[in-house]
This record gives structure tokens, sequence and C-alpha cells, in this order.
């Protein structure tokens, strides 16, 4: 079978059914085997797995993903591709394609209905304008991800992976990692996709924590916390959380801060997912 990984193929392919490209859906096509390899291989993809992919395109990574695991879903919001991708993909018989909008979707019926309950292993190049609500759908909705292997921006990434006290260090950050470990599989030039992205692209993997790795009590409440700590980041964290209008008073703020061991003094950005795990604990029990 001929790789679509080449811009020769992919450009056949997009000609022959007079498809154009949609900039508000992010559609840039990966045109890079090497990528695809590494794409396939960071999700160390193997003949039981069950994987989603979100925005097929042409079926370029759908392809090499199937001739591998058990079974493909791919969900795909542009009608205009279903007759490309009964073409690319008709020797494919594991790959079911969803035309739906990925953000609409219920995952988990997804999951039941059409993947024998996972668990699955969340594997694409995503339409970047919602890189953040995908990923935080699958991490959040408990839906049974064990990887999630996607193309993102190359700022996202950063994000997602950065440390305490660091420019890109956020409620991305913690969110991402409060629920996976992360790690950056590979950076992506511009040049390997068609058309050509504004931005550069970097593939990252989060694993999914197979237990919980850290015991909140409130979990609204813990992430409330965090995104208050950072609303205002060139201000101390007892003065951030303080204006936030977070249910607490100053004094209960104050108090539950020093209960926790961080000096009031310090930035929100410096605090560590352990210690706003701390001070989100203490301040439940403040609230009951
Ligand atoms: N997987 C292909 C590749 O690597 O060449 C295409 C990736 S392209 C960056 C993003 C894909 O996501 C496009 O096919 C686009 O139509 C699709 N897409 C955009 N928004 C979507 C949504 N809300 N739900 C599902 N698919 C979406």
């Amino acid at each position: 079978m001929e790789r679509l990984s080449t811009p020769k193929a992919t450009k056949e392919i997009v000609e022959k059914y007079g498809f154009k490209f949609s900039k508000s859906l992010g559609q840039n096509f990966l045109i890079n085997s090497n990528i695809i390899d590494k794409i396939v291989d960071g999700a160390q993809i193997s003949p039981g797995d069950y994987v989603i992919e979100v925005g097929p395109g042409i079926g370029t990574l759908t392809r090499e993903m199937a001739s591998i695991a058990k079974k493909v879903v791919a969900v795909e919001i542009d009608k205009t591709l279903l007759p490309i991708l009964d073409e690319t993909l008709k020797d494919s018989p594991n790959v079911e394609v969803v035309n739906e909008d990925i953000l609409k979707c219920d995952i988990q019926k997804l999951v039941d209905e059409k993947l024998e309950g996972g668990p699955v292993k969340l594997v694409a190049n995503l339409p970047y304008y919602i890189t953040t609500p995908i990923v935080m759908k699958f991490l959040e909705e408990n839906i049974p991800v064990t990887h999630i292997v996607v193309m993102v921006q190359k700022e996202v990434a950063d994000r997602m992976k950065a440390v305490p006290s660091t420019k890109d260090y956020g409620s991305l950050s913690v969110a991402v990692q409060y629920y996976s470990d992360v790690d950056i599989v590979t950076t992506v030039p511009r040049s390997m996709f068609m058309p050509q992205p504004n931005v550069e692209s970097t593939v990252i993997r989060l694993k999914s924590h197979k237990e919980p790795k850290y015991n909140v009590n409130d979990k609204d409440l813990f992430f409330r916390v965090v995104k208050a700590s950072f609303s205002k980041r060139r201000k101390t964290i007892l003065n951030a959380l303080s204006t936030y209008g977070l249910e607490f008073s100053k004094d209960d703020i104050k108090e539950s801060l020093k209960e926790a061991n961080i000096e009031e003094n310090r930035r929100g950005e410096t605090l560590s997912i352990e210690e706003f795990v701390k001070l989100a604990n203490v301040m439940s029990q403040k609230s009951t």
C-alpha cells in the first residue's frame, strides 16, 4: 500500500476530489513519513490497541495506525473529507469514521459502543484552534485513555510540560500534569505540512496516571485555587487568591497558607502541584 504521507500523494488525492483546505478547521495535513512513524512509535501502538483519532484529514496517519492497531475510530467534522476517506481507507476494515464535532461528541459512549469500553489511546495531529479543550475533555471526563499522543503548537507543548517558576508554567501545566506524565516525542518543522502552518509544532505524549497521583478533597475547589493563583502572576499568592472572588475571606486564605506551609508573599507560579493540593485541601476544610 503506497503511503499518503508524501507531498505528491497528498496533492493527487486532494486535487482528484477538488478538496479545499479550510484554515478555520485547522487543516494542515502531514506530508512526511518520518513524522508519521514517530507518532505511531511514540504512541507505542500494538495489535491489541483501540485508538481514537481526532481529525483524520485524508487518512494519512489513520491508515498507518490501522495497519497495527485492533481498531481505529476516526472522528472528522468535515463532510467533504468523507469521500476521500472512503477511498484511502478502503483497505483498512478496522477503521470506523465518525462524522462529528469532537467537542460535541459523547466520547465515553463512543468508547463503549465502538471500542468495547476501552482502554483507548488518543492519537492525532490536532486542529490547533481546539487543542486544549480536546485534551482536557479526554482527561477530565474520566475517559479510559492510557496515552494521549498529539501534535500541538510548540508553545502549547511547552506550557503542558512546564515546571514551577518558569514563564510557561500555568494552570494548563497543572491541569495536564495532575492527570498525566508529560514528555516530548519530537518537534516538527512547518515544512512537514500541506499547507504550511504559521507556527512550529511539537508531538507531545501524556501518559495517564494509572491511579490518581494526588489526593484532592475537592477537585472543583482545587482547580479554582490553581486558576486564581495564576490570575495575577506579578502579585503574591495571598493577593491573587483574596481578590479573585473565591468564597474565602482574606484572613481564611492567610491562615490556610500558613497551615499549608506556604509563605504568603510567594507568587502563585512558584507553587508545585503538591503545594496547590495541600493548600486546596486545607481550604476545603474551612469551607465546610
Ligand atoms: N490527521 C490529518 C493529518 O495528520 O494529515 C489531518 C490533521 S489536520 C491538522 C486537523 C483535522 O481535524 C482536519 O481534518 C480537520 O477537518 C479536523 N477537525 C477540525 N476541527 C474538528 C472537530 N471539531 N472535530 C473533529 N475533527 C475536526
